[in-house]
């Protein structure tokens, strides 16, 4: 899947909600789609960098894009909403979610972990998506081929020793993807996968692994073809998988 090559045109006419794309891997993803022909809403938390991803996508001749900014450990239902309403109203469509925001909270022992800074991992990890989705699924089911991705980790998929709140709200996302999927699979023009970037050069990263050379880790822009796969027509039927985005094709 990392060998997959997207047409110029793969996102042309599309809607897709990008969370987190001030930064790292949201910020390359946004702009990857803006390239593809996407119109891309830049949703984040701070609107400097929200406006620089902007600016960037509207110098480059791509779709012009649009800001959302919120704070997802504080956002409300009515918050999640609105948003939905104005996508509504200025768009008329939304045909793609990644929701790729999150933080790391702490990399600590169980027994001392701070159950605010899990409440506030939680929030921005899981609840935060499983809301927004909540109210953006009607808008999504008008779409004739959309595309929920939902960003993953490998020790959402198997728990490791320190990595507390982080690793379950990833196992939390991996459960929600896979019962949204069965939920839609039936009834709806709707795939929902999960996503393992796997080690990306971030911010993140840097924080989790602060020994680390951040040059031996592949950057962001590596990792964007299965990105493109799981927002674009190629992926048409797949639904309830989590991929990694850094996954050998079988004959490497
Ligand atoms: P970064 O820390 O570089 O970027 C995180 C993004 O999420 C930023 O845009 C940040 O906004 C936004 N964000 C964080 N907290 C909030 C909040 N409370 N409200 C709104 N927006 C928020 O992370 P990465 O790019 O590394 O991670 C992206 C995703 O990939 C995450 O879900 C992460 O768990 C996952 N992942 C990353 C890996 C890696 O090696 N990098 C490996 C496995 C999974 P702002 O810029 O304003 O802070």
């Amino acid at each position: 899947m990392k060998n997959y090559e997207a047409s110029p045109d793969l996102l042309r006419g599309r809607v897709i909600l990008v969370t987190g794309a001030s930064d790292g891997i949201g910020r390359v993803a946004a702009t990857t789609f803006a390239a593809h022909g996407a119109t891309v809403i830049l949703q984040g938390r701070t609107l400097a960098k929200l406006e620089a991803v902007y600016d960037a996508i509207e110098a480059a001749g791509h779709p012009q894009p649009a800001i959302v900014t919120q704070e997802l450990s504080t956002a409300t239902v009515a918050d999640f909403q609105q948003l939905a309403d104005t996508i509504e109203r200025e768009f008329g469509r939304l045909d793609g979610v990644l929701h790729n925001a999150g933080v790391l909270g702490d990399i600590t022992p169980m027994e001392m972990y701070d159950p605010d800074t899990w409440d506030f991992v939680m929030r921005v990890n899981l609840r935060a998506p499983y809301v927004m989705t909540q109210a953006l699924l009607p808008l999504l089911k008008q779409s004739p081929d959309a595309s929920i991705v939902f960003t993953t980790s490998s020790v959402g998929r198997r728990g490791r020793a320190f990595w507390g709140a982080y690793a379950v709200s990833k196992a939390g996302i991996e459960n929600l993807s896979q019962l949204l999927a069965d939920e839609l699979r039936n009834t709806s023009n709707i795939r929902v996968n999960c996503l393992n970037p796997g080690a990306t050069r971030t911010r993140m990263r840097a924080t989790a692994y602060p020994g680390e050379d951040p040059m031996t880790v592949p950057a962001p822009e590596t990792i964007m073809p299965l990105y493109l796969y799981l927002m674009g027509p190629d992926s048409r039927g797949v639904s309830g998988e989590s991929l990694d985005a850094q996954e050998r094709p079988p004959t490497a």
